[in-house]
């Protein structure tokens, strides 16, 4: 038997067993997905806890629903990987898992202790995140009783998961403190180290001015070095300082421990890859897909989701020692939540940048590209329903993995 090992059944590990599952002979393959948790996180959903829009139900899953049959499921964090010795340590029962190829899927994760401060005292009490379950929840709770004052949104470093997030949380922060009537006692501002309020200049054009329009204040290039949470300032390395009242955080993103204890990761532990192929730069059999990967895309859901598809397709063939003509084009889709019942959608990959048009039936849509409409907002809002049953599950959707330019204006 040939053993592929899987690290993290999160979004891309989940998919990824699931449509393996279908095209491995499993007379010949062993599956082995190894996991720290029985959960599985919806995270795009955490966006709307501290605003009271979805619950507990709406975001939780048991990850073992999701799992093939015949596929082995282990609970375990990960100690290390031997790229050498072709096996990973497991911390529960020092077990050691052999394998063939490897797939790290362990994706990226909030750091909020790489900056000074952060979680000094103040941590879940004026200084809160939504990146994670628990802080969405704690932010709910705080934001319930909050009377208004400066609300900044700092984010730490770049890259950072769903990058559209933090500007969506200021939307809905608009709208929601608008239908309590205390919008004018809010003071919203995004601080934030890239140069505008996205990282692409045609979506920054059109987000900056939704942004003023909502009298939402932008601090660009602010690198943020430390917090005193007792004065409630936010200090970047040029000693340029941000009074706050409420503090929502994007902390700095890293991959996994055992990557770096692994020496398989970059200064933040994401894993260097081939960005066509997911092929890792130094070990011809082992694969990062998802946010594990150091990908120069947005790390998203979606494109977790088209990798995977071109992952599969290559995949298949590397292992009968043929070439990957697959090439992933660094494909992105994301909703924007604008609020008010609106939504932007925008798609992009490496080397084409979000453009006008309509999305994904040419001149039709239903969803509109780089523009403001309720139908986006609706495809936001069904994307929860999309994810459950279809992209997790590794069914396929009627959308092409990698990008294209029906439908665009360029
Ligand atoms: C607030 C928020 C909003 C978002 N909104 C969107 C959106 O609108 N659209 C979109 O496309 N994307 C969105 N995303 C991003 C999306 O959720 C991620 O990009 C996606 O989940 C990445 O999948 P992944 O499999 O790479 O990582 P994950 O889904 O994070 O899975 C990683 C898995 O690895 C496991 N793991 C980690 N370390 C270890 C270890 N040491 N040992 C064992 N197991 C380990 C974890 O338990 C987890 O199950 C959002 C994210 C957040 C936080």
């Amino acid at each position: 038997m040939k053993k592929l090992v899987i690290l993290g059944a999160g979004t891309a590990g989940t998919m990824v067993a699931n449509k393996l599952s279908h095209v491995l002979n499993r007379d010949e393959w062993k599956i082995t997905i190894v996991d720290q948790a029985e959960t599985h996180y919806y995270q795009p959903g955490f966006l709307f806890i501290p605003f009271g829009i979805y619950g507990e139900n709406d975001v939780i899953k048991p990850k073992r629903d999701f799992m093939p049959p015949g596929i082995e499921m282990i609970v375990s964090e990960i100690e290390v990987v031997e790229p050498e010795q072709n096996r990973v340590r497991l911390v529960k029962d020092n077990r050691i898992l052999n394998y063939d190829y490897l797939i790290i899927a362990t994706g990226t994760h909030p750091r909020p202790g790489q900056t000074p401060g952060l979680t000094d005292g103040e941590w879940r009490k004026s200084i809160h995140d939504f990146y994670t379950y628990e802080g969405a929840v704690a932010l709910a709770k705080y934001l319930r009783t909050w009377e208004g004052g400066r609300l900044v949104l700092n984010i730490a470093e770049i890259p950072f998961k769903c990058p559209v997030a933090p500007l969506e949380f200021l939307f809905l922060a608009d709208w929601h403190f608008t239908m309590l009537g205390m919008r004018d006692k809010v003071d919203l501002t995004l601080v934030t180290p890239l140069p505008g309020a996205f990282t692409k200049p045609r979506a920054t054009k059109l987000l900056s001015a939704i942004l003023e329009e909502k009298n939402i204040k932008v601090v660009p290039e602010f690198m943020v070095e430390r917090v005193d949470p007792e004065q409630k300032l936010l200090i970047s390395y040029e000693e340029e300082e941000i009074p706050y009242d409420l503090l929502v955080t994007v902390p700095v993103n890293m991959g996994a421990e055992y990557i770096e204890r692994s020496g398989l990761g970059d200064e933040l532990n994401h894993v260097p890859v081939d960005k066509h192929t997911f092929l890792s730069t130094e070990y011809d059999n082992i694969f990062a897909l998802g946010d594990a990967a150091n990908l120069p895309t947005s790390k998203a859901g979606s494109v977790a989701h088209f990798a995977s598809e071109v992952f599969i397709e290559n995949f298949v063939r590397y292992i009968d020692g043929l070439e990957m003509t697959e090439k992933f084009d660094g494909h992105a889709n994301c909703y924007i939540e604008s609020g008010f019942g609106k939504g932007i959608l925008i798609d992009f990959n490496y080397d084409v940048e979000p453009l006008p048009g309509k999305f994904p039936l040419p001149g039709i849509g239903p969803f509109s590209l780089l523009q403001e409409s309720e139908m986006n907002h609706w495809g936001k809002m069904m994307f929860r329903w999309i994810y459950w049953n279809v992209l997790l599950k590794g069914k396929e959707m009627p959308i092409p993995a990698n990008m294209t330019m029906a439908g665009k204006w360029a």
